[in-house]
């Protein structure tokens, strides 16, 4: 398929290969794709449905099974682990009225989160364009998925993280897998503002979601949804919004499906910030008429974004699906998280954020009885083991949050006991009685 690179403000393209990280105009760039060059609908989804049962590196990965909508290389070419091979979870629709609910879990992925997906397309593009090395600003995620396939790709990775506000399970990835490593003294939107202008400077590929090939990875999470929900997608899609990748890409991959018959009706998006670090939903409020950066404060600290890169796109992705971004508080993230990992589905805060968002919109009748929703679980319980042991020792004021008797029941501390069998089970006895 064709492919160029195409600003969304002002329809001006550009080679594929040109290095440039915006347009002339300061616009964002997308990857623009020819659809009018395509194979039918049918037949698309049959050569999907085909590669989930082949041995290929390129099938058997969950991003390029859908290459023909991701990009095209050749594919000894790819970096790959294969990544993107995630489950879909049926969860109880009853508690919301909803119809139907599923948890898509991409915390599944090879380094725990989603960012994978974008990953591997965008390392693999740098690779076969001869990078020289990557580099990205991150809240820990990216970081680690970087490190990953930067070091599978032997290619030099440069991270800068904020200080302080980074999950342990994070950064110990990125230094495992040999990321360099700085931290910044200022938050995410500082390490971003330095990481834009040391590439746009410098021959430094950047691999934050400004790059527009890792947009085309992360597409996949709604097509692989679509697949596993039999060629449908439900009425709402929810997500939580940091930097807004997901959203500018789910929008991006719904509006193409729509151009190219593979959808009939466009499921509506529905973007969950955490309530201290909610620029988007504070824009939406303005019926979008400008950003207003802030200072981000909150436990979510994937989320914990203030200036996010992405926002035209996403302003377009609401746009198309008529969709809504609403916030919810740290605690009503923490008791989400709480509800998913007792189902042993389990997640970083972040992701807990579209459980507790989901319930916001059912009570407030924005997403209406008799509706059918997915909830896309970015990043995976082990992410984030701090907050994890904060809730289960009921020590969540440490986090900065006050106890509630929601919260404390959340708590499952472990218990000091003496060794012998006898005085073990009477405790048992006691528990199970
Ligand atoms: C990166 C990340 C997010 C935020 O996603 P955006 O695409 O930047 O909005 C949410 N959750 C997790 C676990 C992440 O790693």
């Amino acid at each position: 398929m064709n492919r160029q690179l195409r600003c969304i403000q002002c329809d001006n393209v550009y080679p594929l290969d040109d290095r440039r990280l915006r347009c002339s105009c300061g616009g964002l760039l997308d990857v623009h794709l020819d659809l009018e060059q395509h194979a039918s609908s049918a037949e698309l989804v049959s050569e999907f449905a085909r590669r989930t049962s082949s041995d290929a590196p390129c099938d058997q990965s969950g991003v390029w099974r859908f290459r023909e909508l991701v990009l095209d290389l050749p594919a000894n070419e790819l970096v790959t682990f294969p990544e993107g091979r995630t489950n879909l979870y049926a969860l109880d629709p009853a508690p919301f009225g909803l119809s139907a609910l599923w948890a898509k879990h991409e915390g599944e992925n090879p380094t725990g989160s989603f960012k994978d997906r974008g990953m591997t397309v965008a390392v693999s593009w740098a690779l076969h364009r001869s990078a020289r090395a990557l580099i990205c600003a991150s809240t820990g995620n990216t970081s680690a998925a970087l490190a990953a396939y930067g070091a599978r790709a032997h290619l030099p990775v440069f991270v800068l993280i904020p200080n302080g506000k980074i999950a342990l399970g994070k950064l110990s990835q990125a230094l495992a897998y040999g990321a360099r490593t700085m931290q910044i003294d200022g938050d995410f939107d500082d390490a971003m503002r330095a990481v834009e202008q040391l590439a746009a400077s410098h021959d430094l590929t950047l691999v934050n979601s400004l790059n527009p090939f890792r947009l085309e990875g992360q597409k996949t999470i709604i097509l692989d949804c679509f697949m596993q929900l039999g060629a449908s997608l439900p009425d709402w899609i929810v997500v939580p919004g940091g930097n807004l990748g997901n959203t500018s890409a789910f929008g991006k991959a719904l509006i193409e499906m729509k151009a190219l018959g593979l959808l009939s009706t466009v499921p509506r998006l529905a973007v969950i910030q955490a309530e201290g670090a909610a620029p988007f939903a504070r824009a939406a409020e303005r019926a979008f008429s400008h950003l207003e950066p802030i200072h981000p404060e909150t436990i979510a600290t994937a989320i914990r974004i203030g200036n996010p890169v992405n926002y035209s796109k996403a302003v377009r992705s609401i746009t198309f699906t008529h969709g809504v971004v609403t916030t919810v508080t740290d605690a009503q993230i923490l008791i989400a998280k709480h509800e998913l990992d007792r189902q042993a589905i389990g997640c970083e805060p972040a992701s807990a954020a579209t459980l507790a968002g989901l319930r916001r919109l059912t009570s407030e009748g924005i997403i209406g009885r008799g509706q059918s929703a997915l909830l896309i679980l970015t990043g995976s319980l082990l992410k984030d083991p701090e907050t994890t042991m904060a809730l289960a020792s009921g020590h969540v004021a440490n986090l900065g949050i006050a106890l509630s008797p929601e919260l404390d029941a959340c708590a499952n501390p472990p218990r000091l006991v003496p060794s012998d069998a006898e005085t073990i089970f009477d405790i048992i006895r006691e528990e199970l009685s």
